[in-house]
């Protein structure tokens, strides 16, 4: 049987294990959710970033617009003050003005250039026939990146960067746009990094190679946002809440291995393994001789049930038959035990009238008003005398007077012999064995044991001999494991039977049939030896 101290050992392995493998969920719970509320971020960050993109998309295209419809058209000083008023009024523009051959040919804030040089291609021609141009050498001596849209012979100018007016966020992003003729989405503004083309044009989540990605889109002004983060960055930016994810799943983890390693433990509890051990037939039994004192023939055996545990102990009856009834299978345990003894005595029941085999039954059984039946049934099927057959019951199992009376009557009807066992144990008055009614008594070992000692308990076995004398009952002694028990008990004024070491320790049924055969020859030629020497003494031959 395992220790307290394995025990304790084995739950605590198995609750680290389990602590283990909940930090080890943990950290794949904190990885997904934290990947969740990313994208949910990313998502939010890249619909604000577009929101904010078409405000301003907006806000150029109406000034391209108003530049189209507007009566100046010469370059004039009043359309120049018209395009200057333009930008004045608005917040994002930095420039606007009218194109001539691919050249800016007047505008707010170069006025009207002296030498002007073709703008080249556009890097973006949209599906409306707006041309982007990123960086026009004009532009460029303010540091800043500057976009430019023109359409028809209209072109405005402003600065990204200052346009933005979306609360900064820990997340990159990259403006895009689609260059309708080429069919080639390309940076408009953002960050640089090398995106898959698909994740840029796609509105939606993704993931890929680490990487977080949400895309939205301007269906308006055909271009897309795509916000972008490292799972890693991802993961430090929450980190607290992921330790904590992390943290309670392997605290969870903890308290389910320790509830599962007590369930295990219980499941592998001495009373569960004794309950499988049951249901499975796994309870032997082992067989001790009972022996008449005078002849030394073995005219019976006492079945004891013997176990071993899932982990190959042996278990005592004294722990593990309280426990079966604790349990409430002791009635099961019995009737095993009675289908053993059958299996294994049925031939010699059948055959020799004289021997029997004692079967140990408990309050349980006699409560049982089944039993009996079952009982008589299994005899009939198995053709062996109820003769044959004793039960020994305790004085602990007749606790419920009337019950008992009862059952030790209906068992007898039957045919069975009942015997009171480890008889002085208990506190039985004359009155109660004789209302009991049993065929007879077993004296517990301590008696015996105290034979040639001087014990006062000595001194009570004559007493309970009268009085088994008075009944009329029969005695078989416990628990003789000396010459002199045994004589103490042969040399009494009735017969008494024996058992105990002296004579044969609880052993297999093979063993025990080798015993009894060994013991019945002995006993034979014992008998020839007097009958030999009485022979001698008659014919005067010494
Ligand atoms: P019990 O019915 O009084 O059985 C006699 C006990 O005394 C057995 O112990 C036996 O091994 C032991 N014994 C026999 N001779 C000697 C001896 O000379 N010296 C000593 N020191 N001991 C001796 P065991 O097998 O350990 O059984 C203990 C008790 O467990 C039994 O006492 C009986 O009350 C119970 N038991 C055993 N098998 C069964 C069973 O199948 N069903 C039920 N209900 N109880 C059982
Ligand atoms: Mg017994
Ligand atoms: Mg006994």
């Amino acid at each position: 049987m395992p220790t307290l101290k394995q025990r304790i050992l084995t739950t605590f392995i198995v609750t680290v294990c389990a602590g283990i493998l909940g930090v080890a969920l943990g950290l794949w719970v904190a990885r997904v959710v934290t990947i969740r509320m990313m994208q949910a971020r990313l998502d939010n960050y890249a619909g604000r970033l577009v929101a904010d993109e078409e405000a301003a998309d907006l806000e150029l295209r109406t000034a391209l617009a108003a530049i189209d419809a507007s009566e100046h058209k010469n370059c004039a000083a009043p359309e120049i003050a018209y395009l200057r008023a333009l930008i004045f009024e608005s917040q994002s523009l930095k420039d606007a003005g009218r194109m001539r051959a691919g050249a800016i040919a007047c505008s707010a804030a170069l006025g009207k250039p002296a030498q002007t040089s073709s703008l080249g291609e556009p890097e973006f021609t949209q599906q409306d026939g707006t041309a982007i141009y990123r960086n026009l050498v004009p532009y460029q001596s303010t540091g800043l990146s500057t976009i430019t849209l023109e359409r028809g012979d209209s072109f405005v100018v402003y600065t990204p960067m200052t346009r933005l007016h979306v609360e900064p966020e820990p997340l990159r992003f990259v403006e895009t746009a689609m260059d309708a003729p080429t069919q080639r989405r390309g940076r408009l503004l953002g960050d640089g990094a090398a995106i898959p083309a698909q994740i840029l044009g796609n509105e939606g989540l993704a993931q890929q190679d680490g990487t977080l990605y949400a895309t939205r889109c301007s269906i308006r002004f055909f271009d897309c946002v795509t916000s972008f983060v490292a799972i890693p960055d991802a993961i430090a930016m929450n980190r607290a809440q992921y330790r904590e994810t992390v943290l309670l799943c392997g605290l969870a983890g903890a308290v389910l291995g320790c509830v599962l390693a007590l369930l295990y433990r219980r499941n592998k509890s001495l009373e569960q393994q004794l309950r499988r051990a049951v249901r499975k037939g796994r309870v032997r039994a082992a067989y001790q001789p009972i022996v008449d004192l005078h002849s030394g023939r073995v005219v019976g055996a006492e079945a004891l049930a013997r176990w071993e545990d899932e982990d190959g102990h042996a278990v005592g009856p004294d722990i593990f038959i309280p426990l079966a009834g604790k349990g409430g299978f002791i009635g099961e345990l019995t009737r095993q035990m009675i289908r053993r003894v059958l299996r294994d005595f049925a031939p010699v029941l059948r055959g020799d009238e004289g021997f029997r085999v004692s079967v140990n039954v408990t309050a349980d059984d006699l409560e049982d008003p089944q039993f009996p039946v079952w009982l008589e049934d299994l005899l009939r099927k198995e053709d062996v005398p109820a003769g044959g057959l004793t039960l020994e019951i305790t004085e602990g199992s007749t606790v419920r007077r009337g019950m008992a009376i009862e059952a030790i009557r209906r068992l007898r009807a039957q045919g069975h012999k009942v015997h009171l066992d480890d008889f002085g144990t208990g506190y039985s008055s004359l009155s109660y064995l004789h209302d009991l009614a049993v065929d007879a008594i077993k004296i517990d070992q301590s008696f015996t044991r105290a034979i040639g000692t001087g014990s006062v308990t000595v001194g009570i076995l004559p007493q309970i001999l009268s009085i088994v004398e008075a009944l009329h009952l029969n005695v078989i002694a416990e628990g003789v494991e000396t010459q002199e028990q045994a004589s103490y008990f042969a040399d009494a004024d009735l017969p008494v039977l024996g058992q105990g070491w002296l004579f044969g320790r609880p052993q297999p049924f093979a063993e025990f049939e080798k015993l009894r055969a060994e013991r019945a020859w002995c006993a034979e030629a014992k008998v020839q030896t007097e009958e030999d020497a009485s022979l001698l003494v008659g014919s005067g031959v010494k």
